[in-house]
Formats: structure tokens, C-alpha cells, sequence
């Protein structure tokens, strides 16, 4: 008994498969399953030893972290425009706010259903913009904002900062007077999340 209690404490990483114990040792918590008297890790994370109650359970390693997938409706800041391309850093996932980033680029075919002469008609740098993911490779997402509901909620004007306001096709600065030209998302300005 000592000798197996001696090498096993909790904090431990395992991943699903990995042998925990038998079961004439612990009971199978959160995390666990139970094979031939045999428990096992279902899940990746870190081992939890009840000592008092003589349980073994996995914290799971990645509990309430989200990743973008394709389909998923994220939202970022547009971090750098290219010739091609807005580098966009998503910062929500649907509805959920990150911790983190993600990296999204945002095509100029992607951008519209209509031709787009320039990725800087589409978007500037320090803009938010909600975009679909339609791929991703090595954890870079590409976005597209063709349908209506997506597109730049928020952009400032390139002048004097200020927030623009939608004036029908175009966005103009309330403050300087500015036009500007955004390819922006059906409820631009009413996005508050
Ligand atoms: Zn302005």
C-alpha cells in the first residue's frame, strides 16, 4: 500500500487510457472508468487523489476554454491591413469573450459578395469586426463576411479617431466630417457585446 500511495499524488497530467489505480484502492471519480477492476482516465488533465475518501478524479485540462471553429461567428480587432488581407485578432467566439486571441485573415474575395476593390474599402486597422470562419489551418482562421449580419460593427475615423456613423453606403465622422468607406454588417453601431 505504501509503495503505490508513495509514487502517486494529485496534479498529475494524464491523458484518456492512462491507468489511475484499482479499484480496491480508490473509487472512480470525475474522469474515470472503470475496466476489469481497473480505473482509467477518460479524459487529458490533472489527477485529483482524494486521500479522506480514498477517490480519484480528473480536473479536465481545458474546462471552458473554446476554440473557433468553421461555422462559428467570432468577433475581433483588426489588427494590420496587407495588399490582400486584413489580419484580424478574434477576441469572441459567438457570444463568449476570450482570455486570449486567435489569428484571422480576412481575404478581400472573402469580404463581399460583390467585388471589392480594396481590402482598405473593407476595413482599417483598430475596426471590429464579426466574421465567419469557413477554414482553418495550423490555428489560423479564415474569415469571411459575405453574409449580412457580418461585417465592421465599430470603426473610427482615420483622421481624428472618432467613432464614424453610417450614413446609407458610406461612414462619416460625426466630429470632423469625414467620409469613409467600410464594408459594414447590417446592425453596424448596435453591437454593444
Ligand atoms: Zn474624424
Amino acid at each position: 500500500m505504501g509503495k503505490t500511495r508513495s509514487k502517486r499524488q494529485s496534479g498529475q497530467f494524464v491523458v484518456p487510457g492512462q491507468p489511475l489505480g484499482v479499484i480496491e484502492e480508490f473509487m472512480p471519480g470525475q474522469g474515470t472508468y472503470v475496466t476489469k477492476g481497473r480505473i482509467y482516465a477518460k479524459i487529458s488533465g490533472r489527477t485529483l487523489l482524494d486521500m479522506q475518501n480514498k477517490m480519484v478524479s480528473i480536473y479536465p485540462l481545458v474546462r471552458g476554454v473554446r476554440v473557433p471553429r468553421v461555422g462559428s461567428i467570432v468577433t475581433g480587432h483588426v489588427l494590420n491591413l496587407q495588399s490582400k488581407t486584413a489580419i484580424v485578432r478574434i477576441f469572441m467566439i459567438e457570444k463568449e469573450t476570450l482570455s486570449g486571441y486567435f489569428s484571422g485573415l480576412l481575404y478581400i474575395s472573402d469580404v463581399s459578395s460583390s467585388y471589392v476593390d480594396s481590402i482598405h474599402d473593407a476595413c482599417k486597422r483598430g475596426d471590429i469586426i464579426r466574421a465567419k470562419v469557413i477554414s482553418e489551418t495550423n490555428r489560423i482562421y479564415h474569415l469571411s463576411t459575405v453574409e449580412r449580419n457580418l461585417g465592421v460593427i465599430y470603426s473610427f475615423c482615420s483622421r481624428c479617431g472618432h467613432m464614424l456613423e453610417r450614413k446609407r453606403y458610406r461612414m462619416v465622422c460625426p466630429k470632423c466630417g469625414k467620409y469613409e468607406k467600410r464594408h459594414a454588417a447590417i446592425d453596424y453601431g448596435k453591437d454593444l457585446s
